[in-house]
């Protein structure tokens, strides 16, 4: 039986603002969607990049 830790499952994803087109990569559940630091609007979800890769 495998159980990793403390650490929490993470998902790397990439979020993209709908009207610059600027990204940023972000953390999901540690981290909550982003602003856009331009536009200061929210970004939207563009791709899930990886579910778990490290370990
Ligand atoms: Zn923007």
């Amino acid at each position: 039986m495998t159980r990793k830790a403390k650490e929490e499952r993470q998902k790397a994803v990439e979020v993209v603002c709908p009207k610059c087109r600027q990204t940023q990569i972000v953390y999901f559940p540690k981290e909550t969607m982003p602003v856009c630091q331009y536009c200061r609007i929210e970004m939207v979800l563009k791709e899930i990049l990886t579910e778990g890769k490290y370990g």
